[in-house]
């Protein structure tokens, strides 16, 4: 059954149009102390708003018991402690999933799912969040339940960073710490980059919440210049790309932006960052069944892919209402696993999450956005059938790329 948590009790209700205050934890430390000390008081005070922030027993600017009470106020005025103070989670996977369906001050919906890992040999367990960049994706593959809501807006640095302490909270309310974040929820990060980049400082920031690099991965449909600007930054975040297919025929289709930036200079990219950075780059594969998973794409992938420092990941596909595709038989996963693994390249089959819950990106959102009609259903599936046969033959189609993308 759904759980309701409200947690922030400085917020205007929601739904009566976007709350012009920021939120603190997207403030860079240095505006804090400046907002301190231009309210006439002591420095040391923005030390006690960064404590209140970053730790995990305070859940509204009203109660930051070390600050007078005037101070709490003004600051109340002027900030909002959660910018994603409006949340309902479901759990799933007998407790190993919960998925977040936040509300944010607009109305905007965005998801974010935290998963358990338990303890296994020489492993220790993890708490991974899976958190969205964006309300809504303007790329649009059509196996994505967040690519069918179309482009609402970009989230502001608060609220990326905000889905993170709230799962650190609930976590800790368990005496868990989070371990690991990754950009896999709603939008695609490369296009909300500096906003990305911001939220990334601040998690990874010791004096804020701490979490190192290498916990933290991006995940991209291939924007190639947010790749290259990611690259120059050195050697700290995980990249993932979200490959699906290595034909362009069938790539323009399941991740429309190929047609703006082709395989092969995604692939290229990808292979910088991994030499700049000698991190391995990990590439995901939805593995939709009859589309994406013969073995003639399985080919066409280590051809692509064969010696570079990269990890394939093979999820099967989580079925979106839209769509008439499936996950691919699993008999067909292992067989495709085993032609990259063939030549050399380290391939994993996931099991997805929460599939119950509707843990795939955006699924939860699309399930409270209003319903098409049963004919446009119909239409969107017809298309899809037509596009993936040409594209099985190997005819690019001339469409441009999606709008308002890498213009
Ligand atoms: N926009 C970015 C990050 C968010 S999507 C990107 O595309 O990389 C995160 C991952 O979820 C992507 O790898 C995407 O392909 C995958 N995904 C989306 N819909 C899915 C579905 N129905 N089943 C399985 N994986 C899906
Ligand atoms: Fe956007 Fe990623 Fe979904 Fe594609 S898979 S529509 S890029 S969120």
């Amino acid at each position: 059954m759904p759980l309701s948590m409200t947690t922030d009790r400085d917020l205007p209700m929601a739904g009566t149009g976007r709350d012009p205050r920021p939120g603190l934890s997207g403030l860079e430390p240095s505006t804090i102390v400046e907002w301190i000390v231009a309210a006439g008081e002591p420095a040391y005070r923005a030390r006690q708003v960064a404590d209140g922030i970053w730790g995990t027993e305070v859940g509204a600017i009203a109660d930051l018991a070390t600050l007078p009470v005037a101070l709490r106020s003004r600051l109340a005025e002027d900030f909002r402690f959660d910018t994603v103070a409006e949340t309902e989670i479901r759990v799933s996977d007998a407790g190993q999933t919960e998925k977040a369906l936040h509300r944010l001050s607009d109305g905007a919906l965005v998801e974010s799912v935290l998963m358990h890992y338990p303890a296994g040999p020489g492993r220790r367990e993890r708490h991974t969040l899976c958190i969205s960049s964006q309300a809504g994706c303007a790329v649009g593959c059509p196996f994505c339940a967040t690519g069918e809501l179309g482009f609402t807006r970009d989230l502001e640095t608060a609220e990326i960073v905000d889905q993170v302490r709230g799962a650190a909270r609930r976590l800790a309310a368990d005496g868990r710490r989070l371990t690991n974040v990754v950009f896999m929820g709603m939008g695609e990060p490369l296009l909300n980059l500096d906003r990305v980049l911001e939220a990334v400082a601040a998690l990874n920031d010791p004096a804020r919440f701490g979490l190192g690099a290498r916990h933290i991965t991006i995940s991209t449909s291939g924007v190639v210049p947010g790749m290259r600007r990611l690259t120059a930054l050195g050697p700290q975040f995980t990249l993932a790309v979200s490959l699906h297919a290595a034909r362009d025929a069938l790539r323009d289709v399941l991740v429309p932006l190929n047609r703006r930036w082709p395989v092969a200079e995604v692939i290229e990219a990808a292979r910088a960052h991994a030499e700049a950075t000698g991190r391995r780059v990990s590439y995901e594969v939805t593995m939709i069944g009859g589309v994406n998973d013969t073995d003639l794409d399985a080919d066409a992938m280590a051809d692509l892919l064969r010696g570079h420092l990269a990890h394939v990941n093979l999820i099967p596909m989580n079925p979106v209402a839209h769509t008439p595709w499936r996950a691919s038989p699993m008999e067909r996963i292992e067989a495709f696993a085993e032609r990259l693994r063939m030549v050399g390249i380290q391939t994993t089959i996931r099991r997805n999450r929460g599939q119950e819950i509707g843990a795939a990106c955006g699924q939860l959102a699309a399930e409270r956005s209003a319903e098409p009609t049963a004919t446009a259903v119909a239409r969107r599936r017809r298309l899809l059938v037509d596009a993936s046969v040409a594209a099985l033959r190997g005819e690019r189609s001339r469409e441009p790329s999606p709008a308002g993308v890498g213009d």
